[in-house]
C-alpha cells in the first residue's frame, strides 16, 4: 500500500520506519529542508546544539524500531546511562546530587537534606507500582478503541484508581511522601517534563521518577540529534522516500476517505495518511472543510519555553550534562505560568552536552543550552520578556555560581514561543501539545487515528499519548497497531 506522512518529527520517523518494515511504499513530506522537528541540531562559531529536546528516556522505544526494520539496536544508533542525572542548586547555597542509582541518590539526599533513605525509597517505589499498574495501558494502548478496555489489566487497574492519586495534585503527593521542601519542589519538577503544573497535574504523574531513576535517563552519543539522524537513516535503509522543503496544503477527503495530498505540485494519492503535523493545524490548515474535534482543539495547551544557546568561554566543573537552579517560590512560579505571565525569578535549566561529547565546544569552552519555561504564545510581549528574562537568568546564574556569566559569552542564539511554532507548526509555541492538568487531560487528546475520516491517522507529541520523545515514538506505535488490526 502507498502511505503518506505529513512531517518527519520524531514520530513522523518511527511511523515511517514502521510502515516500511511492513513492506508498504512510504512517502514523507516534511515542509523543512531537515528531519527532526523540534530534535534537530544546529551550530555556531564551532559550538554545536541540540536545538529542542536535552533528556532522553526509555531508549527501548529506539531500540524497538531497529529490531521492527530487523537490524541490531546497536550497530548505528548508542547510548549510555547517566551515572548522575542532574545537579541541583538552591539559592541559599544548597547543592545535590540526584544519582541515577537509588540507593546512591538516597545518600546525598540523606547526607545533603537530611531526609531518611527509607522516605526516598518508598517515593520512588510508590512511582514504579502506579507506572506498572498504569503505563501500559495509558500510554502503550489506544484508549479510543474498545479492545483496549476489554483486558485483564484494564480491569487490575481500575479497581487500584483510588491508590492511583488521581483525585489529588502531584505536589501534594510528593508532599505526603517526602516531607522536606526542597525535596518535593525537586520531585514537583518532573511535571514538567510534559508542560504541566505541579499543583495541578494529577498525582498519577508521579510516574515520572521512575522512568528516571529505575529505567534511567540517558545520552545518545553523537548528542540528542543522533536519535533524528539515526531513525531518519534507518528509513531511508527501509526505502521510505523523503521529500524536504515540500509543505503538504491540503488533505483530501472524498466520500468520507482521506484519499490523496494536496502539495505545491499537485495532488498526490495514498492508501493511508498520517500526520505528525500538530493535530490543531493539521485540521485547521489541511481540513478546513472538515467538522473539527472543538473540545480537543481547544484544550488547554502546554508550556513552552525560551532558550538561550551560549558558546562559554571557560569551563565548570561544578556543572554536568544536566543542571537546575531552582526558583526560591515554584508555586508562584507557575501560577505564572497558568496566567500567561514571565516570573521575575524563574528556574533556569542548563544542559551542556560538551560534558560528554568534548567536540561540542571548543578547547576549554562549553555550549550552554540554558532554558527557562514560559507560558505558550497568548500575545504577550515577547521581545521585552527575552530581554527582562535573559538578565534575571544571568544574574542568577552569576550569583549562584559566584563567576560574572555575560563577558563569558562567546555567542548566541535564541529559542522562544513564536519561533518555536513557525519553526516546527507547533499550535502557540507549546512544547508538548495539551498540558495534563487535569484527571481527564490522558482522555482529552486526540485520538490515533480518526473516528470521522477513514484512512487517516495521527501520530506525535500533540495527539494520544502526549508530548515527550517516548511517548512520540510510542503514538507512532500505536498507529501501526491500530492500522493493522483494521487489515
Ligand atoms: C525546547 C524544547 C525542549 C524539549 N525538551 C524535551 C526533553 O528534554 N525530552 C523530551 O522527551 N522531549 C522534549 N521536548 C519535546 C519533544 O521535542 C517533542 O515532544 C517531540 O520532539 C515531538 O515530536 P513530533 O513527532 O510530535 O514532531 P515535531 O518535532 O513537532 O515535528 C513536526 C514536523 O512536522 C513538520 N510539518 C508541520 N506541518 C507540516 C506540513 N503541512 N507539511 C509538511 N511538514 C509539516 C514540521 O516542520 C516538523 O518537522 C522538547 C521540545 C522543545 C521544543
Amino acid at each position: 500500500m502507498k502511505i503518506g506522512i505529513i512531517g518527519a518529527g520524531v514520530a513522523g520517523l518511527a511511523s515511517a520506519v514502521r510502515m516500511a518494515s511492513r513492506g508498504h511504499e512510504v512517502h514523507v513530506y516534511e515542509a523543512n529542508s531537515y528531519p527532526g522537528g523540534k530534535l534537530s541540531e544546529f551550530e555556531m562559531e564551532g559550538y554545536r546544539f541540540d536545538a529542542g529536546p536535552s533528556l532522553f528516556t526509555m531508549p527501548h522505544y529506539v531500540d524497538e524500531l531497529y529490531r521492527v526494520a530487523g537490524e541490531d539496536p546497536g550497530s548505528c544508533f548508542q547510548y549510555e546511562r547517566l551515572p548522575v542525572v542532574c545537579h541541583y542548586f538552591w539559592e541559599d547555597g544548597t547543592r545535590l546530587l540526584a544519582h541515577g542509582d537509588e540507593e546512591a541518590f538516597a545518600r546525598e539526599v540523606n547526607e545533603k537534606l537530611g531526609v531518611s533513605p527509607a522516605r526516598l525509597r518508598q517515593a520512588l517505589s510508590d512511582s514504579r507500582r502506579k507506572y506498572e499498574l498504569t503505563g501500559r495501558i495509558f500510554l502503550e494502548k489506544s484508549l479510543h478503541r474498545l479492545d483496549t478496555w476489554l483486558n485483564s489489566r484494564v480491569l487490575r487497574a481500575m479497581l487500584a484508581i483510588p491508590g492511583l492519586d488521581l483525585f489529588t495534585n502531584m505536589d501534594a503527593v510528593n508532599r505526603r511522601h517526602l516531607k522536606h521542601p526542597k525535596l518535593v519542589q525537586l520531585f514537583n519538577r518532573f511535571a514538567t517534563y510534559n508542560g504541566s503544573n505541579p499543583y495541578k497535574a494529577p498525582g498519577l504523574l508521579s510516574i515520572i521518577p521512575h522512568f528516571e531513576h529505575h529505567i534511567g535517563a540517558y545520552f545518545p552519543r553523537g548528542g540528542m540529534y543522533n536519535i533524528t539522524k539515526s531513525i531518519h537513516e534507518l528509513a531511508e535503509r527501509k526505502g521510505v522516500n523523503f521529500h524536504f522543503n515540500t509543505p503538504v496544503r491540503e488533505i483530501i477527503v472524498e466520500g468520507g476517505r482521506a484519499e490523496a495530498l494536496r502539495l505545491d505540485e499537485g495532488l498526490e494519492p495514498f492508501g493511508r495518511i498520517i500526520s505528525n503535523m500538530d493535530v490543531f493545524f493539521t485540521y485547521r490548515r489541511l481540513l478546513p472543510k472538515e467538522r473539527h474535534p472543538e473540545r480537543i482543539l481547544r484544550q488547554q495547551k502546554s508550556t513552552s519555553a525560551l532558550i538561550f544557546y551560549w558558546g562559554i568561554r571557560r569551563q565548570f566543573q561544578e556543572l554536568g550534562l544536566h543542571n537546575i537552579f531552582f526558583s526560591d517560590d515554584y508555586r508562584a512560579e507557575f501560577e505564572h505560568l497558568e496566567a500567561g505571565k514571565a516570573f521575575d525569578d524563574p528556574t533556569v535549566y542548563i544542559n551542556i552536552t560538551q560534558k560528554y561529547e568534548p567536540g561540542d565546544a571548543p578547547e576549554g569552552c562549553e555550549n550552554w543550552f540554558t532554558m527557562i519555561n514560559v507560558p505558550y504564545n497568548s500575545g504577550q510581549d515577547w521581545d521585552e520578556i527575552i530581554e527582562r528574562a535573559r538578565k534575571q537568568v544571568l544574574a542568577k546564574l552569576s550569583r549562584i555560581l559566584g563567576v560574572e556569566i555575560e563577558p563569558l559569552i562567546e555567542c548566541e542564539d535564541i529559542l522562544e514561543p513564536r519561533t518555536i511554532e513557525s519553526r516546527t507548526a507547533s499550535h502557540l509555541g507549546a512544547l508538548y501539545g495539551t498540558s495534563s492538568n487535569s484527571r481527564m487531560a490522558a482522555f482529552m487528546r486526540h485520538p490515533n487515528f480518526s473516528g470521522r475520516i477513514r484512512d487517516l491517522y495521527f501520530c506525535g507529541g500533540s495527539v494520544h499519548p502526549g508530548g515527550g520523545i517516548p511517548l512520540a515514538l510510542l503514538s507512532a506505535k500505536i498507529v501501526d497497531e491500530v492500522m493493522h488490526s483494521e487489515g
